[in-house]
């Protein structure tokens, strides 16, 4: 590692002013990626701010219509929580299926929704259900916050404070995980609500992004029969040592008849 700083500030307000002194500074929440990166000296922060004396930034709470959930909530307590369960399980089961039991009871929501890994879990969820991100200084919808590969909406000294899910009337997730990793070789989250239908595919490509055929055929006909006969283009899908575009794309349209089987 590189020498850096540490930062420990016990709120919001005092975490960004230090951002906004130091454009080198990075957010550190569970340390599942970012700790990794410093050891392979990929990173190279003058300072890290640990963001786990931040209450505000942990909890769930049922808000209306809605199930909000602090950036600093770790993944174990999304997957137990009883407002999560009975509003929308799907996302409970998501976060219950992230890596292994140390990585789930470390690694945070804001976290992995700031990093965007493409093969993360919960980019799917927060783009199917329409969630809103909020950060320390906006509101920002799904639709325009996932930019590209490890790339988001977020400014550099802004931080995510907390997600808002929309609750569904209904939603599923299925994924096929790598075996080695457990990382997503491809996912579907489909979520049905007032507004329609949205399908959002993780995984597969280099960010993850909604499949608007499927979308449609689901409108129509909200049965895995529907999604059965859509076919994802491998044109742009990943490639690699574990999986051909080819085979991803085949993998789409297997995990969104799951999800709808899922969903019920
Ligand atoms: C062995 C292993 C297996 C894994 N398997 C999976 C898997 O199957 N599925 C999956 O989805 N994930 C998986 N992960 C990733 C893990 O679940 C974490 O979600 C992920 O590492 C990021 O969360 P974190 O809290 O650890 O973030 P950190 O490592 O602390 O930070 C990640 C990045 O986000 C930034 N950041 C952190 N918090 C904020 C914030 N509030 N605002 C702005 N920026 C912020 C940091 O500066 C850093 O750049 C795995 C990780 C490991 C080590």
């Amino acid at each position: 590692m590189y020498d850096f700083a540490i930062h420990k500030p016990a709120s919001v307000a005092d975490a960004v002013k230090i951002m906004a002194g130091d454009p080198d500074a990075r957010p550190i929440s569970g340390g599942q990626t970012l700790i990794p990166a410093l050891k392979h000296r990929l990173n190279k922060p003058s300072a890290v701010i640990d963001l786990s004396g931040i209450a505000e930034l942990k909890g769930i709470k049922r808000d209306g219509d809605k199930i909000v959930i602090g950036a600093m909530t770790k993944h174990v307590d999304v997957a137990n929580s009883a407002e999560v369960k009975a509003a929308i399980p799907a996302l409970a089961k998501l976060a219950g299926s992230i890596g292994d039991i140390q990585v789930r009871n470390r690694g945070t929501i804001g976290g992995s929704v700031s990093n965007n890994d493409p093969a993360a879990d919960y980019p799917s969820a927060v783009l199917a259900l329409n969630a809103t991100i909020v950060t320390s200084k906006r509101r920002i919808a799904a639709d325009d916050f996932f930019q590209g590969m490890f790339t988001t909406a977020l400014g550099a000294d802004e931080l995510l404070v907390a997600v808002e899910f929309p609750v569904p009337q209904k939603a599923g997730y299925a994924k096929m995980k790598n075996p080695a990793s457990r990382y997503v070789m491809a996912g579907a989250f489909i979520a049905k609500t007032a507004s329609g239908v949205r399908v959002a595919i993780n995984g597969a490509g280099p960010c993850v992004f909604r499949q608007a055929d499927m979308e449609k055929a689901l409108s129509a006909n909200w049965s895995a029969d529907a999604v059965a006969g859509v076919k994802q283009s491998a044109d742009g899908l990943n490639s690699d040592i574990h999986g051909s575009a080819e085979y991803r794309a085949h993998l789409v349209t297997v995990m969104a008849k799951r999800a709808v089987a899922d969903a019920g």
